[in-house]
């Protein structure tokens, strides 16, 4: 199975990327913001819980994510030849956890594709998509306290990925359709 982790700042288009790349290979997609908007949205313990962390910009704990995305996995693989990870690792304990519950399953990342964007392009990009979203954290102070923490605990990964062997940056800043094929480049070689 083909485990590819889409990487990159809030606003640098990893949703956008993954809805093409499940369109032309079939991947199934997890993307764990929107599994916990999900349970937000269901009302559910789990959806309370991760509200208060979202609507802070802060990162729901390694643990509690680690199981969900377990979770999800498992209900996934059974019928899909290929995942993609949206917003998952967003930290090192998160990334060594996923590497240790492929490892159980007999799988592995296969790549990791990092999306570079501007920090100014990102605002931009964020602040418009929360005129129409609805998303709580899409507003410019929780904007910017997203960007932090992906600067102090995620972007810690891009030198963590680099020594697996397993990156490949991409500028994610021009054309959507260069960006896409771009990382059909990447895929079609794995
Ligand atoms: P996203 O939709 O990926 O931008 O995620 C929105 C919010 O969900 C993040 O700001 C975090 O609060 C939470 N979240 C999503 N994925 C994770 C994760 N892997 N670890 C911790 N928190 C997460």
């Amino acid at each position: 199975m083909i485990n590819i982790v889409i990487f990159g700042a809030p606003g640098s288009g990893k949703g956008t990327q993954s809805e093409r790349i499940v369109e032309k290979y079939g991947f199934a997609h997890i993307s764990t913001g929107d599994v916990l908007r999900g349970e937000i949205k269901k009302g559910t313990e789990l959806g309370k819980l991760a509200n208060d962390y979202i609507s802070k910009g802060q990162l729901i704990p390694d643990s509690l994510m680690t199981d969900i995305l377990a979770s999800v996995y498992d209900g996934l693989r059974a019928t899909s030849k290929g995942c993609i990870f949206d917003g998952f690792p967003r930290t090192i304990p998160q990334a060594e956890s996923l590497n240790k519950l492929l490892a159980e399953r007999n799988e592995e990342v296969s790549a990791m594709i990092e999306l570079n964007v501007p920090e100014k392009e990102l605002v931009t990009r964020l602040v418009e998509r929360g005129k129409t979203s609805g998303r709580a954290d899409d507003n410019e102070e929780t904007i910017k306290q997203r960007l932090n923490v992906y600067h102090g605990q995620t972007a810690p990964l891009i030198d963590w990925f680099e020594q697996q062997g397993k990156r490949h940056a991409i500028d994610g800043l021009g054309s959507m359709d260069r960006i896409f094929d771009d990382i059909c480049a990447v895929i079609d070689k794995l």
